[in-house]
């Protein structure tokens, strides 16, 4: 029985984790009639994350067009996240009397079915769950080919050797680090900070996320049932303090008015935060030996927008390929890049989502504003992010 190590429980992860196991213990809602290739074919598949449980920070994230919903499908879990959408958010501008200056309706930030990234996290854990074995608080710390496979250390000390190592480890790639090469090699900063809590609160606060800009710095605030998510993006320091983001978060934004003060109170509070630097990742291979590089790892721009729907496309093609190879890792491998390729590069190039959040200048923050206030421009940009997320060539994996 192949067996597979993912690292990384993120979203890709446990997509590939849940695609496998689609396959491998009878055929997912809509499947019947398979040819031979995946059915039956069963895969044993370890996951690691480093974190001690799912990450349950993080914003609403969304997906578009036909191609996000058919994988959604095929993968099980479309129902359950239909039952858990947010019905979508508009983000709205104000200025620092949160007087609005314009809305971008919800299905501009939400697309076609918007879901709380830890509801997506939590449906593609269970999915996958019964037929993986997840170990938390667990990293890889070393691994080599050899012709057995994958040799892996992991960081409880146990040694295992995978027919497949798949890093769907974020942007920060344990598994491309190791692998393929240090990080400053495939990551580009872009040039901006973000950062997203959640605290308790007595504001007034409606789903919908209302920012508040100054050049280079915005504040966004939502909630709902005495929660409040907040929303930082800022242009990075020349040195970004991992160890230390809400120290920088808080001189960042001391002098600022509006929420801020309450954001800032509540970043006391919050357990968990996400912080990240803004990252575009670009890696000529994604693939090589018996490692292959899923999701934010391969093709990530932290926020891009499509980081979600690409991550769980790839986790669908990667599983397909796996199985229409008949195990035979390094065909599954390629097939698996050549279809991937044009499909993540498509959004990953242009995408500058700090440049959209918080434009530098006094100018550049203007000049946002008026455009996105025309109606026209908006109806543009919303129709160019469907065609961007449909591909209609993508095969079905009976
Ligand atoms: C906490 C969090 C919140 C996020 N919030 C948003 C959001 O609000 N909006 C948005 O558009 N995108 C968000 N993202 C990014 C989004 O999830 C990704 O763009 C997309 O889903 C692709 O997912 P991924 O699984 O490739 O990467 P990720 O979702 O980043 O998952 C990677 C996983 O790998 C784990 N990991 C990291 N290093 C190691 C290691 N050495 N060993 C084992 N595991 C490791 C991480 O803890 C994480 O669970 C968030 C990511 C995280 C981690």
């Amino acid at each position: 029985m192949p067996k597979i190590l993912i690292s990384g429980a993120g979203i890709a992860g446990p997509a590939l984790a849940s695609a496998l196991s689609r396959r491998g213990h009878g055929p997912g809602p809509g499947h019947g009639h398979g040819h031979g290739h995946g059915h039956g074919h069963d895969h044993d598949v370890t996951v690691v994350e480093v974190a001690p449980n799912l990450r349950e920070s993080g914003f609403a994230v969304d997906f578009r067009g036909p191609t996000h919903e058919r994988v959604l499908e095929r993968l099980g879990v479309l129902d359950e996240l239909r039952a858990l959408q947010t019905g979508g958010s508009a983000m709205i501008t104000v200025d620092a009397q949160d007087r609005e200056i314009f809305r971008l309706p919800a299905e501009f930030t939400g697309g076609d079915l918007e879901v709380l990234r830890r509801d997506l996290s939590a449906v593609l854990y269970r999915r996958s769950a019964p037929h993986t074995d997840y170990r938390f608080g667990t990293s890889i710390t070393a691994l080599s080919e050899s012709p057995e496979g994958v040799r892996v250390e992991l960081s409880s000390g146990e040694r295992l050797t995978a027919d497949l190592v798949v890093g769907a480890d974020g942007v920060r790639s344990a598994v491309r680090r190791l692998r393929f090469g240090p990080h400053e090699r495939f990551v580009k900063n872009l040039g901006y900070c973000i950062a997203g809590w959640s605290f308790p609160t007595d504001l007034d606060l409606g789903p919908d996320a209302r920012h508040y800009g100054v050049p280079g710095r915005t504040a966004a605030l939502s909630g709902g049932n005495g929660t409040a998510t907040a929303l930082a993006v800022f242009t990075a320091p020349e040195e970004i303090p991992y160890d230390d983001p809400r120290g920088l978060i808080r001189r960042t934004y001391a002098d600022l008015g509006w929420h801020v003060p309450e954001m800032l109170a509540g970043l006391s509070e919050a357990s968990d935060i996400y912080f990240d630097a803004i990252s575009r990742v670009s890696a000529r291979s994604w693939t090589t030996g018996r490692v292959a590089l899923l999701g934010d790892a391969a093709w990530g721009v932290t926020l891009g927008g499509m980081g979600v729907g690409t991550g769980i496309v790839g986790a669908y093609v990667l599983a397909g390929e796996l199985a229409s190879s008949g195990g035979d890792v390094a065909t599954a491998l390629a097939a698996y890049e050549q279809r991937m390729r044009p499909y993540a590069g498509r959004w990953q190039r242009g995408a500058h989502p700090g440049r959209f959040l918080a434009p530098k200048t006094a100018y550049g923050l203007w000049a946002r504003n008026t455009m996105l206030s025309n109606a026209l421009v908006r109806r543009s940009m919303l129709g160019g992010t469907r065609k961007l997320a449909d591909e209609p060539a993508l095969p079905a994996y009976n």
